[in-house]
């Protein structure tokens, strides 16, 4: 299967560690994004995306569409969806792309029931490890070469932009003496707390 693999998705996989079947969705929406706004160059701070997720996928958009955590222009709402909404600031343009629901529905019974035990920490066979081996394996398969349409619905979206990442002023910690974003410091008794310490203090240790 290597050599089907394209430079980027093998890039991506280097940069998160592994090869899944979450970091080949990942590739698919950030090549999908770049298409559907016709982003020429990553790395630029007009493109934003909403992650509603931590999966993965993840890693794969914060390397090819250049959206990252510490950029600020990577935002994760917590909702444990497939579902992905790029923002390009220039044109305007915004979508979300969505994972049909019926991507990894057609598991057989045979590896629910593995899947069961695995869960259930029994050990399993090698027949049975071969049956998660290959799914696996047909899974990433599929993941890789269905058409966009199979794999995602995409939606016009029109919600309201995120700001930029700005530079906040920081203030010190009394206790720890580490410099803490004003945002998100805590004030006890006239004096700023980062957040640990202040619950450390309000905990009296
Ligand atoms: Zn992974
Ligand atoms: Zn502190």
């Amino acid at each position: 299967m290597q050599e089907e693999i394209p430079l980027e998705l093998k890039n991506a996989v280097e940069f998160h560690g592994h090869f899944c079947p979450g970091v080949v969705i990942g590739y698919r929406v950030a090549i999908l994004a770049r298409k559907e706004l016709k982003l020429d160059r990553s790395g630029d701070e007009e493109l934003v995306a909403i992650v509603e997720n931590d999966t993965c996928a993840v890693d794969a958009i914060q390397y090819i569409n250049g959206t990252t955590f510490g950029k600020g222009n990577l935002v994760f709402q917590d909702h444990g969806l497939h579902a992905y909404t790029f923002i390009e600031r220039n044109s305007g343009k915004q979508i979300r792309i969505e994972l049909k629901a019926d991507v990894f529905q057609e598991e057989s019974e045979q590896r629910r029931e593995i899947l069961r035990k695995q869960n259930q920490n029994i050990p399993l066979t090698e027949e049975e490890n071969a049956v998660l081996r290959k799914a696996r394996q047909d899974m990433l398969k599929k993941l890789l070469t269905i058409s966009d349409d199979e794999l995602f619905v995409v939606k016009n979206v029109d919600i309201k932009i995120p700001e930029r990442a700005r530079i906040l002023n920081s203030v010190k910690c009394s206790k720890c003496g580490l410099m803490v974003m004003e945002t998100r410091a805590r004030v006890l008794n006239d004096k700023f707390y980062c957040i640990p310490c202040w619950e450390r203090e309000l905990a009296g240790e």
